[in-house]
């Protein structure tokens, strides 16, 4: 008999510990729309062809370990962010996948194959994002702790500059180890009824990341690696995983 290769053996328990708890549903939200792109990068590519190609790609890996998948916004044409969590009710967790830039203060100008363009080699790393407004705050928090851990074991930078005021708004920390920030107002992440992460997957003004996030090697890596948190984050009973005394701190009005 042939063995199975280690990595089909992992799969199939993460797939299987998934199963035995309940039949989990992720939606993938792809950030920004066609008509709105988001993000330009140092090479002038936009963010929406970045996240689309990312939720594609991590959407067939997380059907290949058993979960289900909801595609949000994968044609770019949904009509509000409010439409994104209310497309995603019913389903076990949301998650936004985005690419990042820098504050614009710190753009600098270079001609990149005649076209003048902007770029930052400042910055680089993956983040993640959750709302304290959420109604599940401590389940989106357990999930985007696994997906950055998960991208730490991979060998990703975590970024570091959303903590300081240098590249925009300061984010507070909620995982700083693991770059899981505080982003409370994103409609996204709080106007809905289930777990809500934002992923940022790195920093497309940043020269060598762009280059780096655009090989296929680095993006399927980084898609084994997101895949391999969320079937984490959602292998556990959430009730048990979440300590007596977050419980109650959600309960609090805010
Ligand atoms: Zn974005």
């Amino acid at each position: 008999m042939q063995a199975l290769p280690a990595a089909a053996l992992r799969c199939g328990l993460a797939a299987f510990l998934v199963a035995a708890a309940h039949a989990a549903e992720v939606s993938l939200d792809v950030g920004h729309t066609l008509a709105a792109r988001g993000a330009t990068s140092a090479r002038g590519t936009s963010e929406f062809d970045f996240n689309r190609n990312l939720a594609q790609q991590l959407g067939d890996e997380l059907r290949a370990r058993g979960l289900a998948v909801r595609e949000i916004n994968f044609d770019g044409l949904v009509d509000t962010l409010a439409a994104r969590p209310q497309q995603a009710a019913g389903s076990d967790v949301f998650l936004s996948l985005h690419h990042d830039s820098v504050h614009e203060d710190l753009l600098q100008e270079w001609d990149w194959d005649g076209t003048m363009r902007t770029y930052s080699d400042l910055h680089t790393g993956f983040s993640l994002f959750v709302s304290r407004n959420n109604p599940h705050l401590a389940d989106s928090l357990r999930c985007a702790s696994a997906i950055g851990a998960s991208m730490r074991r991979a060998g990703f930078d975590a970024a570091l500059h959303h903590a300081t005021p240098l590249a925009g708004p300061a984010r507070q920390p909620a995982d700083a180890s693991n770059a899981v920030f505080y982003y409370d107002r994103l409609v996204v992440l709080y106007r809905t009824t289930l777990p809500a992460v934002l992923f940022e997957a790195g920093v497309i003004k940043h020269r060598e990341e762009e280059l780096a996030l655009l090989d296929t090697a680095h993006q399927r890596r980084m898609v084994d690696a997101i895949a391999t948190g969320i079937a984490a984050c959602l292998s556990v009973d959430s009730a048990a995983a979440i300590p007596a005394t977050a419980r109650n701190e959600e309960a609090q009005p805010r």
